[in-house]
């Protein structure tokens, strides 16, 4: 019992998710109720285009728990206006907002490679520049992403890899870029040896947790019908990621709160809710 009621009042901070998706609009204030049930006090919503920063900052105002990054995904960069440099700048610069979801995808083999690192390499300047921290998306592109690293040299405010699905040995790496490294329900599929050994290799002040709302649904008891991932599954997540770490589940999850504030404070109060920013 004394252990089921610690458990409860545990908190969790969202690294990444995506709570502007078309899939899950309709649906946006059961997730927030269900997610702060849930003791997932703040989600961190990543746009992925100039088209859904609108939508972004919509939901970060209506609900304080939703704290907004602005960014150009790698899929998306074929969307980018003329002006998109002075966009994102403008919509960064004039609100408590972090930069991204930004980062490189080699995955597609037809990728522009060259435009990727260009984009990605503007979106590490302007997090530098404004002190925000940013939302990292990399996959296939580790070798590049250490070239651009090796480039800039440490970020200087700190930022986060999302969804890491790289080595123990690359995670012990970028930490030295002072980057956090965020799991998410990639960590609880029965074959995750690989993510599984990175976090358990990485620092215990430098991991993350995140759901990638609406997609990575895990591998949990009693997933939803819809198949649509959403934050109040932080905790369960959490949970799998302790266990397979071999670390008590309320040091774990208080830890990963811990990190949470640290690489999140310059756009998140010490105030629940964000009080703070609801400045004019
Ligand atoms: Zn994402």
């Amino acid at each position: 019992m004394a252990s089921e009621s610690s458990e409860q009042i545990l908190q969790y901070v969202d690294a990444h998710c995506h709570l502007h998706d078309h899939r899950i609009a309709q649906d946006i204030p059961g997730i927030v109720l269900r997610a702060s049930d849930a003791g997932v006090t703040r989600m961190v919503t990543c746009a992925t285009m100039e088209a859904n920063f609108g939508a972004t900052a919509t939901l970060a105002s209506k609900y304080p728990a939703i704290v907004p990054c602005y960014g150009i995904h790698p899929w998306f960069l074929e969307s980018l206006s003329p002006g998109w440099q002075q966009v994102l700048g403008d919509r960064v610069a004039a609100t408590a907002s972090g930069v991204g979801e930004t980062g490189l995808d080699f995955m597609d083999k037809s990728a522009d490679r060259d435009r990727q690192i260009e984009v990605f390499a503007n979106h590490l300047s302007l997090a530098r520049d404004l002190e925000r921290p940013i939302n990292i998306h990399i996959r296939k592109a580790w070798d590049a992403f250490i070239t651009l690293l090796k480039k800039t040299g440490p970020l200087k405010t700190p930022g986060l890899v999302h969804s890491f699905s790289g080595s123990a040995d690359l995670a012990v790496l970028l930490e030295r870029y002072n980057l956090y490294i965020s799991f998410s329900g990639s960590v609880t599929r029965p074959g995750a040896k690989k993510v599984v050994n990175a976090l358990k290799a990485v620092s215990r002040n430098r991991y993350l947790l995140e759901t990638d709302t609406p997609d990575i649904y895990p591998s949990i008891p009693d997933p939803d019908a819809h198949g649509l991932n959403e934050p109040k599954n932080l905790p369960v997540i959490a949970r799998i990621a302790a266990s397979r770490s071999g670390v008590p589940v309320p040091d774990f999850v208080r830890q990963a709160y811990a990190n949470a504030r640290e690489v999140f404070a310059p756009i998140i109060s010490a105030v629940p809710h964000g009080l703070r920013l609801r400045k004019k």
